[in-house]
């Protein structure tokens, strides 16, 4: 039987060593490595650093791990992030259900949501209209946007009465923001947008919060 030969390299790409670490530190360091942001580098420095550590630190941080896993959905009204569905703002009687805030992805509803200016509901589409990446409209969640604006019983029991349009000022953001609005000109819904305070290409989680307050405070109808 042939043996490996000692210069074998494990299957860290970017990784120029030949020291040979046990699969378990291996696998790990592939697992770091898939991070967004984190090199094959800082992935091997990182599991070192895990290896020195107490055992409680390493064995809490994989616990944290998991419980996002186990413990967060996407809220079934709105597709926010949360423990409890529905989230605690769907589930909050000092909310508006009239008003909707449509946002991309939870972080854009954690910057709105920060500015204390939205006293509405949102909706969290789960992306943008992307045809060149083939991201479709049945790739969001924009069936359930129209089934609340159709449904009262979808929306906490509430009929909705304004749409707000809070996507990022990029092409793709207005080009969906387009088609949703739309989608809900035949609904007898009103539909705006966020003003224009954002420079074109932003991103709305980088905006600072009186940027975003005034955006709300601003917002124009679409009709
Ligand atoms: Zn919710």
């Amino acid at each position: 039987m042939r043996r490996a030969s000692a210069g074998v390299r494990f299957d860290v790409s970017g990784i120029e060593s030949d020291s040979v670490y046990p699969p378990a530190v291996n696998r790990l360091i592939r697992a770091l490595s898939q991070l967004p942001g984190i090199g094959a580098r800082s992935a091997e420095r990182l599991a070192f650093h895990m290896l020195k550590s107490e055992s409680e630190t390493v064995l809490g941080l994989a616990a944290a791990i998991a419980d996002i896993k186990k413990s967060i959905r996407h809220c079934s009204m709105c597709y926010n992030l949360t423990e409890a569905d529905p989230c605690p703002i769907c589930s909050s009687p000092r909310r508006n259900h009239e008003l909707i805030l449509v946002v991309e992805q939870p972080k854009d509803l954690i910057a709105l949501e920060q500015t204390g200016m939205h006293k509405g509901l949102y909706h969290v589409l789960m992306g943008r209209l992307s045809p060149l990446d083939g991201i479709g409209p049945d790739d969001l969640t924009l069936a359930a946007l129209l089934a609340r604006v159709d449904d009262p019983g979808q929306n906490g029991g509430v009929q909705v009465r304004e749409v707000i349009l809070g996507l990022n000022p990029t092409l793709e953001g207005d080009g969906t923001a387009l088609f949703v609005a739309e989608e809900l000109r035949a609904r007898k819904v009103q539909v705006s947008r966020l003003a224009r305070g954002l420079p074109t290409g932003w991103q709305l989680e980088y905006a600072n919060k009186a940027v975003l307050a005034d955006a709300i405070e601003g917002r124009q109808n679409m009709d």
